[in-house]
C-alpha cells in the first residue's frame, strides 16, 4: 500500500535537483578549478524543453551533528572555525579560499543530504548539482573535497532514515578513496569504484569492490566495467543507490586519462538509470568531477546526465501511477 504522501507527490513527478549560487560563488576567482561549470550547466538546463520536468531546490546547510556521522570532530571543528593549516588547505585545493568557502561547503553537503532524504521519502531519481566529494577522509580533506557527502548521506540514511543497505556506485575516473576508508567497516554499505588505475589518488584505498581500468581505455572497456559495477550494486539489494556520476572519464578531460566519448557517457548514465528503474531502487546523483579543456565538453556531458535523469525519473512515476 502506498502512503498518502507518496500518492500526492506522484501528481508532480519533477526531477528534484539541489543547487545554490554559492557552488560557483564560494570559490575564489584565482582558484584553478572550473567553478563556472555549475552555473553553466544550470543555464543550459533552463534553456531545454525538459526543464519543465525539473524542480530546482535550495539546499539547507548541513548541521555539525550530521558531519560527525562520517568525520572526526577535531577536523570538523577546525574547518568550521577557519582553523585548518596551510598544508591541510593545500591538500584540499580550491585555494586561495574565500570567506564563503565554509558556507559553500555546508550548502553543498547539505544539498546531498536533502536529495538523499527526498529520494528515500518519495522514490525516483534526485540529484545535487555539485559534490560527489569522494576524496575526503574521516579526518582530512583532499582533491577538492572537504567533507565526504557520499559517506555522510549513506550514514544519514542508515542512522536517521531507517534504511538497511546503501550502495555507493562511484563511476568517476578517480577512485572513491575517502568513501572506501570511511565506510570500510560498515557492513550496511557496499562501496564500488570504477576508475583509471594510474590516476589520482596514487595511493589507492580498498573499496568493497574496485574495478580499475588501464589508461587510454575507451567506451567498450569502460562500459563493461560499468555493467559489472551495476550488477554488484543490485546483488547487494540496496534500499538506495548513491551514484557518483563524474564525467572526467571523457576523452577531452584534462585530469582523466580515459577516452570515453560523449555518447559512451550517455550510455553509462542511461544504463544505470534503467537498471535502477527496473528494480525500483531510488537513486541520488552526486555530480562528481569534470575538467575538460575546453570546459564545454564537461558541461555538455553534465547536461546530458541531468536531462536523462529527468526523463528516467518521469518514467519511474509513469510506471507507478
Ligand atoms: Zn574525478
Amino acid at each position: 500500500m502506498v502512503s498518502t504522501q507518496y500518492e500526492k507527490f506522484s501528481n508532480k513527478p519533477s526531477f528534484n535537483l539541489w543547487y545554490h549560487p554559492l557552488y560557483t560563488a564560494g570559490i575564489h576567482d584565482e582558484a584553478r578549478f572550473p567553478k563556472f561549470r555549475y552555473q553553466m550547466v544550470l543555464k543550459m538546463l533552463k534553456q531545454s524543453k525538459e526543464f519543465k520536468k525539473m524542480s530546482i531546490q535550495k539546499p539547507d546547510p548541513i548541521s555539525r551533528k550530521s558531519l560527525l556521522l562520517a568525520h572526526d570532530e577535531n577536523y570538523v571543528d577546525a574547518f568550521l572555525k577557519g582553523k585548518l593549516n596551510e598544508k591541510e588547505m593545500r591538500r584540499i585545493g580550491l585555494t586561495p579560499w574565500t570567506p564563503k568557502m565554509i558556507e559553500r561547503t555546508l550548502c553543498l553537503t547539505g544539498g546531498a543530504v536533502n536529495a538523499t532524504i527526498h529520494a528515500i521519502k518519495y522514490g525516483g531519481i534526485t540529484g545535487n548539482m555539485a559534490g560527489g566529494t569522494h576524496h575526503a577522509h574521516r579526518d582530512f580533506g583532499s582533491g577538492y573535497c572537504v567533507f565526504n557527502d557520499l559517506a555522510i548521506s549513506a550514514k544519514y540514511a542508515l542512522e536517521n532514515q531507517g534504511l538497511k543497505r546503501v550502495v555507493i556506485l562511484d563511476l568517476d575516473v578517480h577512485q572513491g578513496d575517502g568513501t572506501a576508508t570511511i565506510l570500510a567497516n560498515d557492513v550496511r554499505t557496499r562501496t564500488i569504484s570504477v576508475h583509471c588505475s594510474t590516476n589520482f589518488p596514487f595511493r589507492k584505498s580498498v573499496s568493497d569492490f574496485d574495478l580499475p581500468i588501464e589508461p587510454e581505455s575507451g567506451d567498450d572497456l569502460y562500459l563493461e566495467k560499468v555493467r559489472e559495477a551495476v550488477k554488484l550494486s543490485l546483488d547487494f539489494e540496496p534500499d538506495i543507490v548513491l551514484f557518483q556520476a563524474g564525467v572526467d572519464g571523457l576523452e577531452h578531460d584534462h585530469l582523466g586519462k580515459l577516452n570515453v566519448t560523449k555518447e559512451g557517457m550517455k550510455i553509462r548514465n542511461q544504463y544505470v538509470f534503467q537498471k535502477m528503474l527496473d528494480c525500483r531502487i531510488p537513486t541520488v546523483i552526486f555530480m562528481g568531477g569534470g575538467y575538460s579543456k575546453p570546459i564545454v565538453h564537461t558541461i555538455d556531458s553534465f547536461y546530458d546526465l541531468f536531462i536523462d535523469a529527468s526523463i528516467w525519473n518521469e518514467r519511474w512515476w509513469n510506471q507507478s501511477i
